[in-house]
């Protein structure tokens, strides 16, 4: 099939916005994605006429939104091949996701002197929670170091475990290398060593097709708003025989079985057990049409295109005298580069006067920042919407802005 670019962009309202007098070119949708008709109208059509609060009411309204939220669930086990729908629990995002499973996991199931290995490539989410448990609890965190290629040694994982290491948190996609990291090589040492595996799956579900029973991770995480949904509603999977073992982290209404002042609190079965106070129902319908959305166009066509649009961004960039890129060849769409010794929020500020969105900073990954000794990178990502000509306009840009800046 040939990609239907021109019907995918008129999907998307907001591209076609200027930016400072120019068309915009939106190569910012790593840090969040942009959102397609279908999605705005399914939650508007939520609020219009389906909303309700859910779980607890008799009357109508209630029970219908309550069937279509437990219907979204069912819908995201199915889109990432789980087991069933109660290993997904909903969630705000990635980083809520990470941090119920370092709260509850981890704060009641790992103890002291205990490890944990994580890679050099995180993004913060995927650092700091378990920075804090293992500061609070004495567990160890183990860093598996990235390889000047933005790679990991796989050869180096053996070498990390001992007999105290108790989980590997690895993302799928680093989100300023754009690396996709061996997961299928990867989750089968740690899991003959009997670590269980969290992976953070935030730029990776939105440019592949995602099996976790074929991964055969214990966790899973990604949220709404990279996957052209919207912002305040994620995803974690967990597969259920670990749900079970593991306590509510947040007390409150929808997460209890029964409430005794005098007998205590019994708790809810997973998935609902993790979802305590009244949910972003609205995001969930929101979340549905996505995956509509990026079903209906077909997750290996979108791969494909990408892929094919990654590598025109390559080759053209490599002509943009002093332009670094950082990271492998192959990679999900995802380029970070600095030009020269030009700090990345000037490149970026020239830029955004082109009407050329990308991202500049350290992207939540400092560590990264460090391996590489820079302060900051910038950051073009590739999306389901972009095209070659908004590529050449990023070339452009940045060979005219070496041309002034030299
Ligand atoms: N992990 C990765 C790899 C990410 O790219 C991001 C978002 N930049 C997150 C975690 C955090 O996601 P969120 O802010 O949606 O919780």
């Amino acid at each position: 099939m040939s990609y239907p670019l021109e019907r995918v962009r008129s999907d998307f309202p907001l591209l076609a916005r200027e930016v400072n007098g120019q068309p915009l070119a939106y190569l910012d949708s790593a840090a969040s994605a942009q959102k397609p008709q279908s999605v705005i109208d399914r939650e508007l059509d939520f609020y219009r006429h389906g909303y309700a609060a859910v779980h607890r009411g008799i009357h109508t309204l209630s029970a219908e939104a309550t069937q279509q939220m437990e219907g979204v669930r069912e819908q995201v086990a199915r889109f990432i091949n789980a087991d069933s729908a109660e290993e997904i629990v909903f969630v705000k995002g990635t980083t809520e996701g990470i941090n119920l499973v370092a709260n509850s996991f981890g704060r009641h199931l790992l103890t002291a002197g205990d490890s944990i290995i994580i890679t050099e490539m995180e993004h913060h989410a995927n650092i700091v929670p378990w920075q804090m448990l293992a500061q609070e609890r004495g567990i160890t965190l183990r860093v598996w170091p990235l390889q000047p290629d933005g790679t990991l040694d796989l050869a180096q994982l053996p070498g990390l475990i001992d007999a105290s290491t108790k989980l590997l948190a690895i993302t799928q996609v680093s989100n300023v290398l754009g690396t996709v990291n061996p997961l299928h090589k990867i989750v089968p040492v740690a899991k003959a060593a009997g670590l269980k595996v969290l992976v953070d799956g935030a730029q990776a579900v939105m440019h592949q097709r995602i099996d976790v029973q074929a991964l055969d991770c214990d966790f899973y995480v990604f949220s709404g708003h990279k996957l052209y949904g919207p912002s305040g509603i994620g995803i974690l999977y967990g597969k259920q025989a670990l749900l079970e073992q593991m306590p509510p982290w947040e007390g409150g209404g929808a997460m209890i079985q029964r409430v005794s002042l005098t007998q205590g609190t019994t708790f809810a079965a997973p998935p609902w057990r993790f979802e305590a106070g009244s949910p972003n129902t609205a995001g969930m319908m929101g979340l549905g049409a996505a995956i509509d959305y990026v079903e209906a166009l077909g997750l290996e066509n979108i791969h494909e295109y990408e892929q094919s649009l990654m590598r025109y961004a390559l080759d053209g960039l490599q002509q943009v005298p002093t332009l670094k890129i950082y990271g492998p060849a192959q990679r999900a769409g995802v380029i970070a580069f600095n030009l020269g010794e030009h700090h990345a929020y000037d490149v970026g500020s020239f830029l955004d006067q082109y009407g050329i969105a990308i991202r500049t900073g350290h992207h939540c990954a400092m560590p990264l920042m460090e391996f590489y000794r820079v302060p900051s990178m910038c950051r073009a990502s590739l999306a389901l919407y972009n095209t070659r000509q908004e590529v050449d306009r990023l070339v452009a840009g940045l060979q005219r802005i070496h041309s002034l800046l030299g």
